[in-house]
């Protein structure tokens, strides 16, 4: 092992290197480890440098190829990205090249096929595979809260009768309980009394101005029984809105009736008589208070049973409508900038057990102070019910998805400070003569995915570059770049 990441900057010992001990000592370039009479780098007419191109600022790399394929050391076909690589780039915030940097203008060569070999250089070649970039947030499926309530009595009592329980299905108005409040006892009663002295008082008002014009009763009279009959309506209306508060509607034209009828119909105001057959008599009051599902969906919880004493701070019941779940996630906020509404999301619960999809349709205007993060939301159907709230997980959103992006094992990319690269072994290596060198690129770095990285600049589909021990490679073009030459040290 020769070469400068194994010994240091030390030189090598001739007599330890293999394929090369025919070389005469004297004949050795010790900048780039290779004999000195082929070092095509120092020999520049052996091969010489294309004309460069310069940097390329839609890409971000100097000597695009992309822009450039004549530059691709490729021996077959030569196939450019199936995609728009530019627009990818612009997607979000990636690494960058710096323009001043020139290791890219140096080339890393081995004295043999052997020598790369036995220094644990092995090369792969840029391929083109499904792809997909998308930002990770944790979150959490919840019972879409505009569809939760949590139900209490309007007034405090005894719970009279439960008809249903947790797990339930309830429809919009369906009564799930039964109050005895004595409060409903007393607002009926006013009711029934307003009702009664504004009946009353209409009829005196009534018989004086029929009197009155014969000129028997004095205007006075009549001025002041029709006040009183004001006053009487106006005691009907607060306690007709006394009941209205309670949750009661009361029937129009029920004021005209007699009391008696009156006082029948107000019994079980609001309750069904398919529920008032099924209480037992001691719950005949006139005190019942119904609690009705707001809405279709589940009873998820339930917290009464008959008997027990409550008020209006007590929670009787929870009704959800479980069709409908919100996925809030939690997006961190370096992220923040690259997502947008509308793209879609996958979110794997943390058993790993179910897999919903959506499309981002809110995100939070601000950030957590606490956690740094930025909730964001995507509504999810539970036609059949089967996801539960508050379930934990991981959601994906989806920024872009390639069919074919141009990939390369993640070992294969070797970064500095300011640029990333790819070693593009030379077209003509295999042909006998041709010095064994590999061709230094920038590259841009894209998705990820286990042990590939997509490149959405600097190589094409069918080069050939170094994977293993690409470390190598960039140890010796550091070596030989000592002093001079990359942006980073400007
Ligand atoms: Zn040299
Ligand atoms: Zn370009």
């Amino acid at each position: 092992m020769y070469l400068g990441h194994h010994t240091g900057w030390k030189l090598p010992k001739i007599s330890e290197l293999t394929g090369v001990e025919a070389v005469e000592a004297d004949d050795w370039c010790d900048e780039h480890l290779v004999p000195e009479s082929a070092c095509i780098e120092c020999q520049k007419d052996l091969v010489p440098k294309p004309k460069p191109f310069g940097f390329c600022k839609e890409h971000g790399v100097a000597e695009c190829v992309i822009h450039h394929p004549e530059l691709a050391q490729s021996t077959g076909k030569l196939r450019l990205p199936a995609y728009d690589t530019v627009a990818a780039i612009g997607l979000r915030s990636r690494p960058e090249n710096n323009s001043r940097n020139t290791m890219h203008t140096n080339r890393v060569q081995f004295a043999s096929a052997e020598s790369m070999a036995k220094a644990g250089v092995d090369v792969d070649v840029v391929q083109q595979r499904p792809m997909r970039e998308a930002v990770s947030a944790n979150g959490e499926l919840l019972f879409d809260p505009t569809r939760v309530a949590h139900l209490s009595a309007r007034a405090s009592g005894t719970i009279a009768a439960v008809f249903k329980t947790i797990g339930d299905q309830v429809s919009t108005g369906e009564i799930l309980a039964l109050v005895d409040a004595s409060q409903v006892g007393q607002a009926k009663s006013q009711f029934l009394q307003a009702t009664v002295l504004k009946q009353l008082r209409a009829t005196t008002v009534e018989r004086l101005r029929s009197l009155g014009s014969g000129g028997v009763v004095p205007q006075k009279t009549v001025i002041e029984a029709e006040s009183a009959l004001q006053e009487a309506e106006v005691a009907l209306i607060s306690a007709r809105q006394a009941l209205a508060n309670l949750g009661f509607t009361v029937p129009e034209g029920l004021e005209n009736k007699k009391p008696e009828a009156i006082a029948d119909d107000l019994r079980f105001l609001g309750i069904p008589p398919s529920i008032t057959a099924s209480l037992p008599a001691s719950t005949h009051t006139a005190n019942l208070i119904p609690i009705r599902a707001p809405f279709d969906g589940t009873l998820i919880a339930t917290e009464v049973v008959a008997g027990e004493v409550v008020d209006s701070s007590t929670l009787l019941f929870t009704v959800s409508d479980p069709t409908r779940m919100w996925l809030i996630l939690n997006v961190r906020q370096e992220d923040a900038a690259d997502i947008r509404l509308g793209l879609p999301v996958r979110f794997e619960t943390d058993n790993g057990n179910r897999h919903v999809t959506g499309h981002l349709d809110w995100i939070s205007p601000a950030v957590d102070p606490q956690t740094r993060t930025l909730q964001v939301r995507v509504r999810i159907a539970n036609t059949d019910g089967s996801l539960r709230d508050n379930t934990f997980g991981t959601g994906l959103i989806i920024l872009r998805e390639e069919a074919r992006a141009i990939v390369v094992p993640r070992e294969a990319v070797q970064s500095t400070p300011d640029a990333s690269f790819i070693f593009v072994r030379d077209k003509n290596f295999f042909s006998e003569s041709s010095p064994k060198f590999f061709h230094v690129r920038q590259v841009r770095l894209g998705a990820s995915d286990g042990p590939y990285v997509e490149l959405l600049a600097g190589v094409l589909p069918g080069e050939v570059i170094a994977a293993k021990g690409s470390n190598v490679l960039l140890a010796q073009l550091l070596r030989s770049n000592l002093g001079a030459g990359c942006g980073c040290h400007e």
